[in-house]
């Protein structure tokens, strides 16, 4: 069975294999794994160890998201977050959630941020102390400029969080080009091709140690993680998702040998087949290509009498492919993740298994 899900995905058998053991998370052997995971995925984001960290946090990405925001924005702070879609909405919740307040700018459903938009919105607004991008809106496939916005965010002296989860590892970043960037959040379950359970933050050193105290949470405080840090050897505060991080770090070993380059190629050319191969069917993809980002790509659903979601979705895994079985856009679509160990040629195979679901009766389970 092959996920075709915007994550968890589809991971390589060497990685698989290392979640069947078990794994002591104080064990000087596993701290050892954790120091070399932090050390690879801050190396990914382009960190220097003087000035860059990467931090481990169990649970989802959305965890180190709240975690980010609840250590870096002050509690009196103000956070612009344009609204690019249903994860920008979910950064939106959160941030509010946490207490801070929260603006943000429209962004059409089908448009990027524009960079003089957000200027102009911060120049407006001297109180806003943060804004918060997107890189991957997971809800409609597009990808914004966000090394751009980062730009400009900082030379209008404001700083950045980065909600990377599902661009991490594909798509250029380089933190180190990025001061204005407090935190890049990923998670193990993405591009990076491990299996989901761990989410990171790559954070700037000196604004850690300027915000502590500032969380107002234990578990969520990545600048108490740090400190931890610092004298643990890779120890973690508390219970890690110990086989998930064994799992990843054979996972970074395959990356390391592709290379993001390649892996963005791969991705691009698994999206190029599904978009084409959708239209051959007769399809309409909900973005057109000028927009459409490599991770995610959503289809109108086809108007055909009688075609649900669900009956599509059991069609497809019946035949091998697990596809989202919900939407995020405003219209019915179904979406369809081009990312994890997963090839051009698995895709030109799901194309087919579109083009049987859609044509042929149902098959038995
Ligand atoms: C997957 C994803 C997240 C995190 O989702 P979790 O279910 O919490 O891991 C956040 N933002 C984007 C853009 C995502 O694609």
């Amino acid at each position: 069975m092959l996920l075709l899900i915007p994550g968890p995905v589809t991971t390589a058998d060497a990685v698989k294999k290392a979640l069947a053991q078990d794994y002591a998370p104080w064990d000087n052997d596993f701290r050892a794994i954790v120091r070399k995971l932090c050390v690879d995925i801050r190396e990914a984001a382009g960190g220097a160890p003087e000035t860059h960290v990467a931090l481990p946090l169990s649970g989802s990405g959305h965890f180190a998201l709240e975690a980010a925001v609840r250590t870096f924005v002050p509690r009196t702070g103000k956070i612009l977050i344009p609204a690019t879609g249903a994860y920008a909405a979910r950064l939106q919740r959160l941030a509010s959630e946490a207490g801070r307040t929260v603006v943000t700018i429209p962004v059409g459903t089908r448009e990027r941020v524009a960079p003089a938009r957000l200027a102009e919105a911060l120049c407006d607004d001297p109180r806003i102390t943060h804004v918060g991008l997107v890189y991957s809106e997971t809800g409609s496939g597009i990808c914004h400029d966000v090394p751009t916005l980062a730009q400009v965010a900082g030379d209008l002296g404001r700083r950045v969080i980065v909600d990377a989860v599902s661009a991490f590892g594909a798509l250029p970043l380089d933190v180190s080009a990025l001061p204005a960037v407090d935190a890049v959040i990923l998670t193990s379950n993405k591009c990076l091709e491990g299996p989901p359970g761990a989410a990171f933050a790559v954070c700037r050193i000196d604004r850690l140690e300027a915000s502590h105290g500032n969380a107002g949470s234990w578990s969520l405080d990545l600048a108490d993680i740090h400190e931890h840090g610092k004298t643990n050897n890779g120890g973690a505060r508390f219970t890690p998702p110990a086989p998930t991080l064994a799992a990843l770090s054979v996972a970074m070993d395959l990356y390391r040998q592709e290379g993001r380059a390649m892996r963005l190629a791969r991705y691009t050319a698994n999206q190029r087949v599904l978009y084409e191969g959708v239209m051959a069917l007769g399809l309409t993809p909900y973005l057109p290509p000028d927009l459409q980002g490599p991770i995610i790509v959503n289809v109108e659903s086809p108007t055909t009498p009688g075609w649900t979601l669900q009956g599509f979705v059991d069609a497809l895994k019946a035949r091998g492919f697990v596809i989202s079985n919900f939407y995020n856009t405003e219209q019915p679509t179904f979406r369809v993740g081009c990312i994890g160990a997963i090839t051009p040629a698995d895709m030109a195979r799901a194309v087919d298994a579109m083009r049987q679901a859609l044509t042929l009766a149902p098959i038995a389970a």
